[in-house]
């Protein structure tokens, strides 16, 4: 393992780009994550019923309906087909991260997001093994399990158990039940599952991950020649499996993250000290060289200095 593998995740980005520089994405999410929350949560609390309902459902300023997609699809299985203001607001929502990118509602909007991170970042200071990880497809049987469920129950099967709806139940109500779910998330991912719920099972993520598999918006890995293999990149993503194809691709390789499991967080962006990634679109065809050799620039570096 070389020295730039040992150093902390990130401090070469900071050093280079400063602080802020290499928290930009990161700051962006959290801002956006708590500003919805904040949103849903201004009504009850205080009053001010600019947005009325939650992530399920909403209206905002009594003129824009949204609506989850899946929430719909499962009333429509259960039997009870939604009203019009409802199915407007689905077809808002769903072509909107149809082209940003399913997963952004993860990364950007879904406040468990916070609940898994926080997970992480205490999974990893604890230096515990990954533990359990389910096969990455588990996520597509929950979503049909739910689905199925939700068909033969006549009832929304997910709704009951959702941590996204409990979360935001147990912030309005207080103390109760609902918050039972969310700590069984985060004790979940800490103890026994690293990234298990929303890299693995979560049946939402897949559903937005299968909305957003076209997405015009795409992190690429644009100046891969100048990788260093520091892994930083790797140590950040809450789906590293989707890195690799773009970044250690020959040059005739497009460099565009394709994987619907990209949540479009941003971090590889952050963390890499050598700007490879950035925000870009699935129809980017800057030319975008790969490795010139099967050395990194590191080993090169590393035998030069022998
Ligand atoms: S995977 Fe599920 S819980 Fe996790 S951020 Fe996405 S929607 Fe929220
Ligand atoms: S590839 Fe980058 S943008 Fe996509 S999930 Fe991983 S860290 Fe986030």
């Amino acid at each position: 393992m070389s020295a730039k593998t040992q150093s902390p995740v990130g401090s070469e980005a900071i050093e280079l780009k400063g602080w802020l520089a290499a928290h930009k994405y990161l700051l962006l999410r959290r801002t956006t994550q708590l500003l919805f929350l904040a949103l849903f949560l201004i009504g009850p609390w205080f009053g001010i019923w600019w947005v009325k309902g939650n992530l399920a459902a909403s209206m905002t300023l009594d003129i824009l309906p949204l609506a989850d997609p899946l929430m719909l699809l499962q009333s429509a299985l259960a039997g009870h087909w939604p009203e019009q203001t409802a199915l407007v607001g689905a077809l808002i929502v769903a072509v909107t991260y149809a082209l940003i990118g399913g997963r952004v509602y993860c990364s950007w909007v879904c406040p468990i997001n916070i609940v898994t991170d926080a997970s992480h970042w205490l999974h990893d200071r604890l230096g515990l093994p990954k533990g359990w990880q389910p096969k990455a497809n588990t996520r597509y049987f929950m979503l049909t399990a739910i689905l199925i469920a939700s068909a033969m129950t006549g009832t929304l099967a997910f709704e009951l158990v959702n941590p996204i709806t409990m979360l935001h139940r147990g912030l309005v109500f207080g103390l109760g039940f609902a918050w039972t779910f969310v700590i069984g998330i985060f004790l979940f991912d800490v103890l026994l599952a690293r990234r298990g719920w929303c890299s693995h099972l979560c049946p939402v993520g897949a559903f937005y991950g299968l909305l957003g598999s076209k997405a015009l918006l795409r992190v690429s890995a644009t100046d891969r020649a100048a990788c260093d293999d520091c892994m930083d990149c790797f140590a950040v993503c809450p789906e590293m499996h989707v890195i690799t194809p773009a970044l250690r691709g020959r040059s005739e390789d497009t460099p565009i993250i394709l994987s619907r499991d990209c949540t479009n967080c941003g971090r590889c962006i952050d963390v890499c000290s050598v700007s490879v990634f950035q925000f870009t679109h699935r129809f980017d065809q800057r030319p975008s060289p790969g490795r010139t050799s099967g050395k990194s620039k590191l080993a090169h570096k590393a035998t030069e200095a022998a």
